[in-house]
């Protein structure tokens, strides 16, 4: 509960900040954002789950977009393991800067490094190793120096053999100088490039899958806010492309569902709360009738943990 209870917390900064930019009518749906939810939970009450909530699903919505982002990392693993296992692709995590930009610049930047991908995209030496890639575009802020971070985190799938091929693989330093090319920046002094782990993966894929902005950012005052909506809505802020494209459609068609894991907890509880002002108030908790047992029981998970 403890999670919920700080992201409802900023949920209700947002409204304030928010109201400028919206209809009534979404303004409201943020504030009743979350406001119910149903929880199940098992005997010893140590397991629960979300099972239902009134949410507004708006893109700034810290609530919302926490949720997401554990939807999307699901997601993504999933995706990685089929290309994996079904197309025998392994994986690089890529991270392209530039320098840190002004508020009234930021749209302009972000436009760029878009096309500056495209470029990238279509080198010949990159075609040849990248058979398909999930993008991410994330925008920090930087309070001390009152300036905006771009960026792209990025996955990109490779053949197995990737690493030890000498015609396809590319080194830190030539990615530095295609990206350097692309940007017609040359001043841009690095780029962070890694191989996945098998193992372990969490980091590159919650960097893939949370939101393109930190609530803790944007909600630091109304002109920050502003500029953060202004650049952010209406973008598309994850793309996917390539085979990591083909498999985003497969997962969307429900074609993927065996990868997911069967969740082990049985719940026979259903916990009702409500919002008061500053914390969840547990107003009801009662037993599951069989049908809703049935319906709630041996089910898949449908979202993993983020790091944030
Ligand atoms: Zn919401």
């Amino acid at each position: 509960m403890e999670k919920y209870t700080e992201k409802k917390l900023k949920n209700q900064l947002l409204q304030t900040l928010i109201s400028n930019h919206v209809s009534d009518k979404t303004l409201e749906r943020v504030k009743e954002c979350n406001t119910f939810m149903l929880f199940v939970a098992d005997k010893t009450l140590e397991h629960k789950k979300l099972h239902g909530a009134n949410s507004c699903k708006h893109r700034f919505c810290p609530v919302c977009s926490w949720r997401k982002a554990r939807k999307n990392a699901l997601k993504i693993s999933i995706l990685m393991q089929y290309l994996r296992e079904a197309e025998n692709k392994e994986f690089v995590f890529l991270t392209l800067t530039a320098p840190n930009v002004k508020a009234n610049e930021l749209d302009d930047e972000i436009k760029h490094y878009n096309q500056s991908f495209q470029r990238l995209m279509q080198r010949k030496e990159v075609k040849a190793a990248v058979k398909g890639y999930v993008r991410k575009l994330e925008v920090t802020y930087n309070k001390d120096r009152d300036d905006y971070h771009p960026h792209f985190h990025v996955i990109l799938a490779v053949d197995k053999h990737y690493f030890n091929n000498q015609r396809q693989y590319i080194k830190r330093d030539r990615w530095l100088e295609l990206w350097q090319q692309s940007t017609k920046n040359p001043c841009i002094a690095q780029v962070d490039i890694r191989r996945v782990k098998h193992t372990d993966n969490k980091k590159e894929v919650s960097e893939i899958a949370k939101y393109s902005a930190k609530d803790s950012d944007y909600l630091q005052d109304e002109t920050i806010f502003d500029t953060f909506y202004k650049t952010l809505s209406g973008k598309r802020l994850i793309v996917y492309s390539g085979l990591f494209k083909d498999a985003s459609k497969k997962y969307e068609n429900k074609e993927l569902e065996h990868y997911k894991e069967m969740d082990p907890t049985h719940y026979i509880y259903q916990i009702f709360y409500h919002w008061g002002q500053t914390d969840y108030i547990q107003t009801e908790q009662k037993l599951m009738s069989e049908d809703m047992q049935k319906e709630v029981n041996q089910t898949m998970l449908e979202e993993i943990d983020i790091e944030e």
